[in-house]
């Protein structure tokens, strides 16, 4: 496809790809029926690429490939060290092509490109991090005296179905194929329709790193085709899903008659609770980067701040002042904070929040379209305070750069309001009481909490929401412990 002219402030990258493909037992491959859809770049929603779009025949290819590599190939086979080999040869290789990969990633979702190399460079990690760990891996081994002696065969399990969503679609892919391919796994993935960019050059990468052919197989394509197939594959014993609770829910339904194993990391409403006796202008900071950086898209993000009165007029002002100061811009930017919504249909959903917003609270920031920008998918930080705890804003994952500011009284109210949706993935807490911040961190109903502390990640921790934010933990032996089957030997003395 030709790619269109360059609106006004819009970057291309030289030598983006003509179409993009399938890959599927080490060769590039169209649809079987042809098929394909429009991929957009959300700063002139203009159609830049047409990706194959993967149906069921294209899962069943992928799923056979995957399936072979595993039950003939030699990866399930070679020893960690050697795998590791590989694993580090392909971080080797993501972090030599950062800004490549950045580059791309930006132009594709959005997201402003100093963020967006953190993310190449995360993903270069997750890789590096999964090949050290296998090679350190033990497992178990009991012995009943002069009776038996019991110890842990772990296996890979097999074609893992892997699902991701486009907020950092390069960075969550890695998390996924990690640990999936370090245990000896082979792998189908089908990542998100709307940023297919990054996904695409995975194969090269794991071809010139060395991987063995049909170990990763990629299909393009939409959730409800693709994905729906891959999560319905009988030969695919796993899914890793990352995504929205609503997508999480139907996963789980169509897994069941099939006893797959899922590890679903979902949506999140995540709250950060800032008591008086916080630094306040710490905390300010960290508040504003925790729910505008990524452009707000981040599962993670704290998008409810809860203040406790003393402090709520200081903080509310001091925050709508520094929200306002946050540099909206063009994804290619180096000074962009906040780039472009990832599509046109989710820039209307968070825009329609904001109109929401303005019934629901007091608006002291952003509020619309930043000015400047009249087209593409721009929104200004935006920052509604005084919200009840009923509010849609308060309750419902709105994924961009808007935010709640709630006042509390006392560590009692600040739990109940921490506590009070139907997500639980993260929780950022503000305040100098050693007792108070274990108390309500240990009281917050929340996968992951973060004390007087960015959301910054240790790669050897559970990563995992708990009620509608997810099922399951990943991170550390987690990871390992989901992609391999634990099997136990016993033997009489
Ligand atoms: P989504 O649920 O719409 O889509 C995620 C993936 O699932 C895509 O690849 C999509 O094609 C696929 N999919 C959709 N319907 C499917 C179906 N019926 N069967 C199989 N696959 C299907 O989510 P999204 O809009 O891409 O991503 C945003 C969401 O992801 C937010 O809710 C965010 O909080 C969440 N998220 C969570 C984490 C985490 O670690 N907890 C991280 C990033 C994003």
């Amino acid at each position: 496809a030709a790619v269109p002219e360059p609106a006004a402030g819009r970057h291309v990258p030289a030598d983006l790809p003509s179409r993009i493909q399938h890959y599927i037992g080490g060769a590039f491959v169209d649809s079987a029926d042809g098929g394909t859809f429009d991929v957009l770049e959300p700063v002139s929603n203009e159609v830049y690429v047409q990706a194959a779009a993967g149906k069921k025949a294209d899962i069943d290819r992928a799923v056979t490939a995957a399936k072979h590599a595993f039950d003939e190939g030699p990866w399930p086979r070679m020893l960690p060290r050697d795998r590791s080999r590989v694993l580090h040869r392909i971080a080797d290789i993501v972090e030599s092509r950062d800004a490549r990969l950045a580059e791309l990633e930006s132009f594709d979702s959005g997201l402003p490109i100093t963020q967006a190399l953190g993310q190449a460079r995360r993903a270069a990690e997750n890789f590096r991090f999964f090949a050290d760990l296998i090679v350190a891996q033990s497992d178990d081994t009991y012995k009943v005296p002069g009776r038996q002696i019991n110890y842990v065969n772990r296996k890979p399990i097999g074609v893992a179905g892997l699902i991701t969503p486009w907020n950092t679609p390069f960075m969550l892919e890695s998390w996924k194929l990690g640990p999936a391919l370090a245990t000896g796994n082979t792998v189908v993935l089908k990542p998100a329709e709307f940023t297919p960019l990054s996904a695409s050059l995975w194969a090269g990468i794991f071809e010139e790193a060395g991987l063995p052919e049909g170990v990763f197989n990629l299909v393009n394509g939409l959730g409800e085709e693709a994905g729906d197939a891959l999560v319905k594959h009988p030969d695919v014993p796993l899914i890793s899903f990352t995504g929205e609770s609503s997508t999480g829910r139907l996963i789980f339904g169509n897994a069941a008659p099939f006893l797959k194993g899922l590890s679903m990391e979902l949506g999140g409403k995540s709250p950060a609770v800032v008591f008086a006796d916080a630094d306040v202008d710490a905390a300010v900071d960290a508040t504003i980067f925790g729910v505008f950086s990524l452009n707000g898209e981040r599962c993670t993000a704290g998008s409810r701040i809860l203040v406790e009165r003393a402090i709520y007029d200081e903080f509310v002002d001091k925050y709508a002042a520094q929200a306002a100061r946050v540099r909206v811009g063009y994804p290619h930017d180096p000074a962009t904070e906040v780039g472009a919504l990832v599509h046109p249909e989710h820039f209307e959903k968070v825009m329609s929040y904001v109109e929401i917003g303005k019934t629901e609270g007091r608006l002291v920031a952003g509020g619309g379209r930043p000015e400047g920008f009249e087209t593409g998918n721009f929104v200004a930080p935006t920052v509604f305070a005084d919200v009840p705890a009923d509010a849609r804003i308060f309750q419902e994952e709105i994924f961009g750069p808007v935010v709640a500011i709630t006042p509390f009284e006392g560590d009692d109210e600040a739990v109940a309001l921490a506590n009070d949706t139907k997500y639980g993935l993260a929780a950022y807490i503000w305040t100098n009481d050693l007792k108070r911040a274990h108390n309500v961190s240990q009281a917050i109903e929340a996968g992951m909490v973060w004390l007087n502390s960015n959301n910054v990640r240790d790669l050897r921790t559970p990563f995992g929401g708990v009620k509608a934010s997810g099922l399951g933990h990943e991170g550390g032996y987690r990871s390992i412990d989901f992609y391999t089957d634990q099997q136990a030997v016993h033997i009489t003395l």
